[in-house]
């Protein structure tokens, strides 16, 4: 390993060595205290370890760091006392130090922190004659034992009521004098806790707590490299993605207080509002306090700007006599203050070019800043922040696409919880968050139940195992879809994501029992009727009745999406299959639809009924009987999407499940079918158990359909053609493209093209006109991607179906994969579940394998893809580099998509 001859950074007045370029050495907090200092803001002077000597604490020990930085250090002591004015380790005027962890990416509350420090029964003496302040002095050196004590000496609770050993003490103290737990301590009753809390120390460490302030910093120094490897640490950085080799920085800072009186105070401030995107700096403050007293919320804080304040006291209710008397702004209090702290703000937002989070101490009447950093925020706040900032020139068009992240204007898209309401609910169960928004209603567990509850006016949440094309109709009226079991791409989360309707899928904990109407975890049971409440972004099931707020698309919304076009190059279309999904794809700015399941149209209504008289029929002479019933409603069905898209391309697919999906596999509903088709139970039963597949989804389905059953793409293809020309007659633009599914061979995709086209010509000269039509296939079985360039010959289109290219290339079932993906990403099997974010380096070598085939033969060929990937940031920057035209993904994705493949664009410059 190699170590730079240089290992510790000094910022302060007078000298600074880093700059906010040095992340990885300095972590992101030391960084930006260098940056401060640079850019002439008040911060308490200090210097920075970089992350560098972490690595070597991890590797050699900490004899090996110490002999590396020993004079560094002293040297970095010296600094700050000249800074300060002060001696660390003097007792008549001490200079006393903070120690902080840092690593390159924020890792907030993951690693240890000790304020205080230089404090001992000398220099809490001093302190307290120097502050003119007994009481402080000794709060301070109480604290300083009570963190060190913890974090360095490793005192740790002995049993569940010892929670925090320490605290027991100070409820101990102010029980013997017979005091509320929540009344201050006198400095009599701190001296005596310093006391207890070394006696404690000694007891249970079998050390005396060091009085020497060397000792004691560097006990810190190590603690908090030692903090790099907790539980808690590595348990947040497998989870954020965060190397191990990184290392923390420690940061050793000059102490300035906010608890010295009635002129101090600490604070946290954002230049923006982080939850609207406002620009109004704002922020909250205590007077005479330290930071952790604004985090433990014990004190109701006051605001930093008088605008802030005012807004405040009337969501507070308070009156402005009363706010002015109690709970005075910053502005107000300190203007002089509150001028600097603007002054800071405004400096560093415009130097940063982004939304800053800032803390502040003010140490008898003088600010000091104590950390900047681009502030966390909402997805609105994200999209108005990027959009106000570019119009003030702050940033450019290609910076404003990038501060936006894709997957978080699902905020926008979505009826989202109160935030208020849902800090009270209760989570009972946690599944895969399958499908974004908020919902809330009645558990039914039946689909035509949950359409029988919506019409009778109530809203419910369908609970089931695992839900089928069947429940299609049940989960189009529920406002919200729970499975038990089941992936990112099982049925429930594909099609509620296609309805833009909030799902949980493959919750496991959750038991469905059909029978007694109950669902159970572990040994809780909720009945039918009760309520429930999903969050769709984050997986959570609650319980009871969550209230929900309608999402608001804002002004800054539309125009990002606008300059989003501006810049991509990638086409984008949604995956649609009725009219309305079409309207809504079309509202949020899809330029075509790139996949209809047209199956999906067969379950509305009474269509089942003529859908599964065609699987019954024992003939041909049967099926096509019951396709002449389906053959108006499927041109209806496309009338309605042509009219919709008017002028805009529309792919229809060929029907494509194994035909099993559409027939009842109970007895009670084979019993009605036979009822209905007039035939014994037992034939009925003995042709659904010939539709029994070992293994459906690689079975007979797709083009094997049309390929074994002509008549069904004959049907299909002049209700397509027919709409169109319909539609045609009406003044709509049609552009209307056929999609041959799960083609591996080109004479599958002939034989299919032969009957489409001889349907065509058909059509045609019935109706003694013509409409132009496009013929392609999906690419969705590897051997289609492997002969590419032999299909396209033939085909005008391709579009990948990466659904099953990928369940195809790994090998495991999309319905199948929830029983092992979990624990396999867990353990970095693999970085990201391949049916949500598209396998690059194997899959993907497939799609860019067969882009280059198809264009070898067929330059113009038209390339889009339909899979679930084309809604997924990451995988749109793929398809963008291997050269597609488009990507289509549900309408709800559409504005991810399109923001995506902006930056794709942008990140990969032609
Ligand atoms: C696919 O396989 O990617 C696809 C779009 O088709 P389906 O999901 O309907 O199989
Ligand atoms: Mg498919």
């Amino acid at each position: 390993m190699t170590t730079a001859s240089k290992n510790v950074y000094v910022f302060g007045a007078a000298r600074t060595d880093g700059d906010a370029k040095m992340k990885n050495l300095l972590g992101g907090k030391g960084a930006n205290l260098a940056e401060m200092c640079r850019l002439g803001i008040a911060v308490p002077p200090g210097f920075t370890i970089s992350t560098e000597v972490c690595t070597v604490y991890t590797d050699q020990g900490q004899d090996a760091v110490l002999k590396l930085i020993d004079a560094e250090v002293r040297a970095g002591v010296a600094f700050v006392e000249q800074e300060m004015g002060k001696k660390f380790g003097d007792s008549s005027d001490p200079l006393l130090l903070s120690v902080r962890s840092g690593s390159r990416a924020s890792m907030p509350g993951m690693m240890d922190t000790i304020l205080n420090l230089g404090l001992n029964d000398e220099a809490v003496e001093g302190l307290a004659r120097k502050a003119n302040n007994e009481r402080f002095a000794w709060d301070s050196y109480r604290r300083f034992i009570q963190m060190y004590g913890d974090v360095v000496m490793g005192l740790k609770p002995v049993s569940k009521e010892d929670h925090d050993p320490f605290e027991v003490v100070i409820d101990m103290v102010k029980e013997k004098k017979g005091v509320q737990l929540d009344t201050e301590l006198d400095t009599a009753d701190l001296k005596e806790l310093v006391t207890r809390f070394k006696g404690l120390i000694r007891a249970r460490v079998g050390r005396e707590f060091p009085s020497d302030p060397w000792e004691q910093l560097w006990g810190s120094v190590m603690a908090v490299f030692q903090s790099w490897n907790n539980d808690r640490a590595k348990v947040y950085r497998e989870l954020n993605d965060i190397p191990e080799s990184w290392g923390t920085a420690v940061n050793v800072q000059a102490m300035v207080f906010g608890n010295l009186g009635e002129n101090s105070g600490t604070g946290v401030a954002f230049t923006r509002d982080a939850s609207t995107g406002e620009d109004l700096f704002n922020g909250e403050f205590l007077i005479n306090a330290q930071g952790e007293d604004v985090v433990a919320g014990i004190r109701t804080p006051q605001q930093v700007t008088l605008e802030g304040s005012r807004r405040w006291a009337q969501l507070a209710m308070v009156s402005e006599d009363e706010r002015r008397a109690r709970f005075p702004s910053l502005e107000e209090l300190m203007p002089e203050i509150y001028q600097q702290l603007l002054q800071a703000e405004t400096k560093l937002e415009r130097h940063y070019a982004d939304m800053q989070d800032v803390e502040f101490t003010i140490q008898e009447g003088r600010l000091w800043m104590l950390q900047t950093r681009n502030g966390k925020r909402t997805g609105a706040a994200m999209v108005r922040i990027a959009m106000e900032m570019l119009r003030q020139g702050i940033i450019d068009e290609k910076e404003a696409l990038h501060r936006v992240n894709p997957e978080r204007l699902n905020e926008l898209l979505h009826p989202v919880f109160d935030p208020v309401a849902i800090r009270k609910a209760r989570v009972i169960a946690h599944g895969l968050p399958a499908s974004p928004g908020a919902a809330t209603g009645q558990i039914v567990f039946f689909a035509d139940e949950a359409e029988e509850w919506v019409r009778k006016g109530r809203t419910v949440i369908l609970v089931r195992q695992e839900t089928s094309p069947e429940d299609l109709r049940g989960m189009s009226v529920a406002k919200g879809i729970l499975t038990a079991r089941g992936g990112m791409t099982s049925h429930a989360a594909v099609v509620a994501r296609g309805m833009g309707k909030c799902c949980v899928s493959g919750a496991g904990a959750v038991h469905v029992d059909y029978h007694a109407r109950t669902m159970s975890v572990g040994s809780e049971t909720w009945k039918e009727g009760e309520w429930l409440s999903l969050d769709g972004s984050t997986g959570d099931v609650f319980l009871g009745q969550v209230p929900t707020k309608e999402a608001e698309l804002t002004g800054d919304f539309g125009a990002l999406m606008e300059l989003a076009d501006r810049h991509r190059r990638l086409g984008v279309r949604a995956n649609a299959d009725t009219p309305e999904d079409a309207k809504v794809a079309r509202n949020f700015g899809a330029k075509g639809i790139g996949l209809c399941r047209t199956e999906h149209m067969f379950f509305e209504g009474d269509r089942i009924k003529a859908v599964r008289e065609m699987i019954l029929a024992d003939d041909e002479t049967g099926r096509r009987k019951a396709l002449a019933k389906l053959l108006p409603m499927q041109r209806g069905d496309f009338e309605g999407l042509f009219r919709e898209m008017n002028g805009l391309a529309v792919t229809i697919r060929l029907l494509d499940p194994p035909l099993h999906e559409f027939v009842p596999h109970d007895e009670e509903n084979q019993r009605v079918m036979a009822h209905e088709m007039n035939l014994p139970l037992a034939v009925i039963k003995m042709r659904v158990e010939d539709l029994h597949e070992f293994n459906p989804m690689m079975g007979h389905r797709g083009c094997r359909l049309g390929i074994t059953y002509p008549e069904i793409t004959e049907m299909q293809t002049r209700a397509i053609l027919e709409a169109g020309l319909n539609m045609k007659a009406k003044g709509i633009e049609v552009k209307a493209e056929i999609m041959i599914p799960l083609v591996g061979t080109v004479r599958e995709f002939n034989a299919q093209a032969k009957v489409i086209r001889a349907t065509a010509a058909a059509v045609f000269a019935e109706r003694g006109e013509k409409l132009d039509y496009m013929l392609g296939t999906m690419i969705e079985t590897p051997r289609a991607a492997l002969i590419a360039d032999s299909i396209g010959q033939q085909a005008e289109f391709f579009s990948f179906g990466t659904n099953d290219l990928t369940q195809m290339t790994m090998g495991f079932s999309r319905d199948d994969a929830g029983k092992f993906l979990p624990s396999y990403l867990k353990d970095g099997m693999y970085e990201r579940d391949p049916f949500q974010s598209i396998d690059q380096k194997g899959v993907g070598l497939l799609v860019r394998m067969a882009v280059e085939k198809g264009r070898s033969v067929r330059p113009g060929i038209k390339l889009g893809v339909c899979g679930e990937h084309g809604g997924d940031p990451a995988s749109v920057d793929f398809f963008h580099r291997a050269g597609l035209d488009y990507v289509s993904c549900s309408p709800f994705r559409v504005p991810i998509a399109r923001l995506a493949a902006a930056q794709a664009a942008i990140d990969n410059p032609a």
